[in-house]
């Protein structure tokens, strides 16, 4: 059962916290994702998983802060990007909110690589300002695991799964909203060494369509796949984290 607070009366939120003062919140992107998927794909990313990973934990789900860090993308139209400083403002504000109704436990994870570092900064100063536990679930390599893990398995490289609007990100969103997915022929992108792609030159400096990875190879199938395997490893950190807490205690 997840209990998604945006769906919820203030009455539904106070009952359920006696069931459960866990609250996963997930932080995602506005920003481009080539010419074949919206600008939304983060954040729909992030509000499946989350909404999975509530469903396992029977815990809370919070609205996901949908605009993160993005300048990589700002050479595409339509990319909203916050500051860092704004960024992490509006981590600290949701949880300083959810810490004072009551939630002990306060989950983040991101969809979008490029909140990474900033999440981990300010979960950390959150955790040690607040009486609640707050911590980042998963990191970057974890994930890439569990997304290139899934995507093998049907034969496709990590380049073609690509790490911005390729194959993965395509066969997700064939699973979860196929009325959002454009054709996708010539929409492949740089399949190099994502090592030398620097985030500093902007996106647009490697790939013209802006995508890296080729969603010519995405499948539904893949999509299913793909979500139970993501959805997986962030319970799996989630859960992981809050029984090392228990011990603690
Ligand atoms: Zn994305």
């Amino acid at each position: 059962m997840v209990f998604e607070l945006t769906k919820m009366t203030w009455q539904d939120v106070e009952e359920g916290l006696e069931e459960s003062s866990l609250v996963v919140v997930p932080t995602a992107s506005v920003e481009q994702h080539g010419p074949h998927l919206p600008l939304s794909v983060d954040a729909l990313r992030a509000r499946e998983l989350g909404r999975r990973v509530a469903a396992e934990l029977d815990c809370f789900l919070a609205p996901v802060v949908r605009p993160g860090m993005s300048d990589h993308h700002m050479g595409f139209p339509g990319t909203i990007s916050l500051s860092e400083e704004t960024f992490k403002a509006v981590v600290r504000d949701y949880c300083e909110s959810l810490a004072d109704h009551g939630f002990t436990d306060v989950a983040l994870f991101t969809s979008h690589g490029g909140n990474t570092d900033a999440l981990v900064e300010i979960a950390e100063q959150l955790d040690a300002d607040l009486d609640s536990r707050v911590f980042v679930a998963g990191d970057r390599e974890g994930m890439m695991e569990a997304r290139t893990s899934a995507m093998a398995e049907f034969g496709v490289t990590p380049e073609q799964a690509g790490a911005h609007a390729g194959a993965a990100e395509t066969a997700f969103l064939l699973e979860t909203n196929p009325e959002l997915v454009e054709p996708t022929d010539g929409a492949t992108g740089y399949l190099g060494d994502l090592s030398e792609v620097s985030l500093d030159d902007g996106i647009r400096s490697v790939s013209e369509n802006g995508v890296l990875g080729d969603p010519e190879r995405a499948t539904l199938e893949q999509g299913g796949r793909l979500v139970e395997s993501c959805a997986s490893y962030f319970a799996g950190e989630i859960e992981a984290e809050t029984a090392e807490l228990v011990e603690s205690r």
